[in-house]
């Protein structure tokens, strides 16, 4: 059958690269279907990854993306500041090299838009702009606004998705290895040197252009902006991650830390988990895998995310104020991609004091 393959992913973005290179590995072929004309671009990331994203890749990732190397964070609530060293805790990437790295010698359809799929006697019917399309196996890799979910989980799924806004500019920043989190309820604002005095500012938010764009007045920036990017992050936990012959992965499975919205690294260690079921045949097996590995983290970052949305500004003050004495602790225990390990360790620490032990159990109250 003319355009018939066993898998074929939506989506070339990073994860789905990433997901066909590992099954490719095994011997498997794929074809990607992408709607535009190349890998990685349009570019809305802001491009900070853990090292981990290198480190406990599958496949070696050449370093050639790297821009800038992360010592640390400097996390500004009102007039009060903490500053947490951690020595190359953080990359700066060139997302549209990362992903186009990660696109190499892959078997791609660009500027071909999925619209729908169709069960048949053999597998699925693809329909794109540009014909039909046959396969065993459809993994939507298609991102936050993917369509491809619509067939696995229907249209009602409780996945909120934010809107993000960033400016590329010139400006020279403060420190050229730290990254700035300006904290402002029920978001945060992000200020990432790269180099040659080039700086990276945005917003996840509602509004994201508008505050963005105040944001930068206040903080007297300027205006030399280089670029201006957007995109969708999806906050949520969906029931599940399959549906038959049909796998979500990535953004479109809502596979992204809560509390940063960063999403590189859940989406790679899930492609890990899917190609490792598609390998050896247990398809039934995801949802529980990811579930298993990731569920629980992903779970108490949101929670923590709907707390902290509850808080009065004098609580959040009060925890702001704790977490800045335990700065120490913070620069041992924290992990640039498990929250919530270094939430326990603080809480069971024994300089912890009455009031913060009070500010918690009152939010256990009224939360659970
Ligand atoms: C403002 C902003 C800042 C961010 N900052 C960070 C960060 O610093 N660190 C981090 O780790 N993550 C960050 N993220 C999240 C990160 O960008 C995503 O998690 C990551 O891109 C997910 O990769 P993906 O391959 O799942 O989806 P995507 O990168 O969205 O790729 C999906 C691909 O599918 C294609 N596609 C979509 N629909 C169709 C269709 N119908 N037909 C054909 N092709 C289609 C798209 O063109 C795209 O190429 C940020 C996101 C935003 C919006």
């Amino acid at each position: 059958m003319k355009n018939a393959h066993n898998i074929i992913i939506i989506g070339a973005g990073p994860i789905g690269c990433y997901l066909a290179q590992l099954l490719k590995q095994k011997g498997f072929d794929t074809l990607l279907i992408e709607e535009h004309k190349e890998i990685g671009k349009p570019i809305h990331c802001a491009g900070i990854v853990g090292k981990k994203v290198f480190y406990e890749s599958k496949l070696p990732l050449s370093k050639d993306c790297i821009v800038n190397t992360i010592n640390g964070a400097i996390i500004h609530l009102d007039n009060q500041t903490i500053q947490i060293r951690r020595k190359e805790v953080a990359y700066i990437i060139d997302r549209e090299r990362f992903d186009k790295n990660l696109g190499r010698e892959l078997n791609v359809i660009f500027e071909t838009k999925f619209l729908g799929l169709e069960k048949n006697e053999k597998g699925y019917v693809i329909e794109t702009d540009k014909g039909d399309f046959f396969a065993k196996i459809v993994i939507g890799a298609d991102g936050a606004a993917s369509l491809v979910k619509n067939f696995v989980l229907g249209k009602n799924n409780n996945i909120l998705n934010l809107r993000g806004v960033q400016f590329r500019m010139k400006f020279r920043p403060t420190y050229s290895d730290m990254v700035e989190v300006y904290i402002k309820k029920p978001y945060f604002y992000w200020v990432i040197p790269e180099q040659n005095n080039t700086i990276r500012v945005g917003v996840i938010s509602q509004n994201p252009y508008h505050e963005l764009l105040e944001f930068i007045k206040e903080k007297k920036l300027g205006d030399n902006i280089l670029e201006k990017f957007a995109g969708l992050v999806p906050v949520g936990c969906l029931s599940s991650l399959s549906y038959e012959n049909i796998f979500l992965v990535g953004d479109s499975a809502c596979q992204v830390k809560p509390l940063t919205y960063g999403g590189l690294y859940f989406g790679m260690r899930a492609a890990e988990l899917l190609s490792e079921c598609i390998v050896s045949n247990r398809f039934l097996d995801y949802s529980r895998l990811w579930g298993k590995k990731f569920g629980k983290e992903i779970a108490i970052a949101l929670k923590v995310k709907e707390i902290f949305n509850n808080l009065s500004d004098k609580d959040i003050k009060r925890l702001f104020l704790f977490a800045k004495e335990k700065v120490n602790l913070i620069e041992e225990k924290g992990d640039f991609e498990n929250h919530s390990s270094l939430l326990w360790e603080l809480l069971k620490h024994p300089g912890v004091s009455k009031e913060i032990l009070n500010i918690f159990f009152n939010i256990l109250k009224t939360n659970f």
